[in-house]
């Protein structure tokens, strides 16, 4: 298979983008700022009294997070941050971590590390499906899974070099704290309460060792995934996240090069058929936008070159997605043009 990343592509775009912001015009198909504004504005009068959707509780303290926290934030590639509603609230980063510790292995080990290790296909399975390994195992003879459902999670926190677990946890909360622009915290309550109830991870992550999977302690990997997924962020921290994604891995607030922009696209790629779980296919089919939820009622998505973007709000469907985050970036994007997917005829 041919693997070459298009790299004449990706110059020719960020030559333009280079050129625009030296005549400091928008680039090219870039949304304005009053444009920008109106539609987090709109999105957010639209579902500030949507109440569907209910807390995750099978984590104890998630159950009782203000489920009325609702904040939105929009950061484009020239660093500027759009915000409505609640963007100082914190929640607990959850499966959102999960793109973020990806990036650092591939950063660190190349993206065939995660490909030949777990695997870059869809699941079509709850995150903390069992039967997809079983299935992926038996009936597709190998890891034919993804780093964003917990199976490949774990092992993908596993995949991590370290000499030490403090070494191994350092690197995960600096690349998370890269890629926000600010130091990250933990929540101590959050990671303390899922702690004490994820055994069916632990048992996750038990198998993904016994598979051979993983290389290390699974009981080590599984106790750093779960801290990691106790990052405390609020929508803004999500929304620069995205944005570093959106802008060839390059922070536009720190201007800090996070990951070399050469891997971005299989990041964005992952998050493209698996950052929804089991939602994944309807998410894109709507939005054409990779992105990522988490259980804590975070959701980021990705316009590449355009923005990246966040929502915060706790309530989530069955699927365990944030509601009012699926409706309020699924509008906010059409609004702003934000399907990379949709582009328009040439006039010839
Ligand atoms: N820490 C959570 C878990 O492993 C993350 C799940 C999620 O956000 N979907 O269950």
């Amino acid at each position: 298979m041919n693997t070459s990343r298009g790299n004449t592509t990706s110059r020719l775009v960020a030559g333009t983008a280079a050129l625009a912001a030296i005549l400091s015009l928008p680039a090219l198909g870039a949304p304005k700022p009053a444009e920008i504004q109106t539609a987090l504005d709109a999105a957010y009068v639209k579902y500030r009294n949507l109440q569907e959707g209910a807390n995750a509780d099978y984590i104890p303290a998630l159950a009782k997070v203000d489920s009325q926290i609702y904040g939105i934030a929009l950061v484009t590639p020239d660093g500027k941050v759009y915000t409505a509603g609640d963007i100082t609230s914190e929640v607990s980063i959850q499966s959102i971590s999960k793109v973020f510790t990806m990036a650092k292995v591939i950063e660190d080990q190349g993206p065939h590390a995660i490909e030949q290790r777990i695997g870059v296909d869809a699941t079509g399975m709850r995150f903390n499906s069992i039967v997809s390994v079983e299935f992926a195992q038996k009936a597709l003879g190998g890891p034919e899974i993804n780093p964003l459902v917990n199976p490949g999670a774990i092992t993908a926190t596993s995949m991590v070099n370290g000499a030490t677990r403090a070494d191994v946890w350092k690197k995960i909360i600096d690349i998370h704290s890269d890629f926000a622009g600010r130091p990250l915290s933990v929540n101590q309550e959050v990671y303390e309460s899922e702690a004490a109830t994820n055994q069916r991870n632990q048992a996750i992550g038990a198998l993904m060792y016994a598979y051979g999977f993983i290389k290390s302690d699974p009981a080590q990997a599984t106790d750093i995934y779960t801290e990691q997924c106790s990052i405390n962020v609020n929508a803004k921290d999500l929304a620069t996240m995205a944005a570093t994604l959106a802008n060839g891995g390059k922070n536009p607030v720190t201007g800090k090069q996070v990951i070399s922009g050469d891997n971005v696209p299989e990041v964005l790629a992952v998050m493209a058929t698996a950052g929804l779980y089991d939602d994944s296919g309807k998410w894109l089919y709507h939005t054409g936008l990779p992105a990522k939820s988490g259980v804590g009622g975070g959701l980021i998505a990705v316009s590449p070159g355009k923005f990246g973007i966040a929502v915060v709000s706790p309530p989530l469907d069955s699927a365990g997605n944030s509601v009012r985050a699926q409706k309020a970036i699924a509008d906010i994007s059409n609004a702003l043009g934000g399907n990379p997917y949709a582009v328009s005829p040439t006039a010839k």
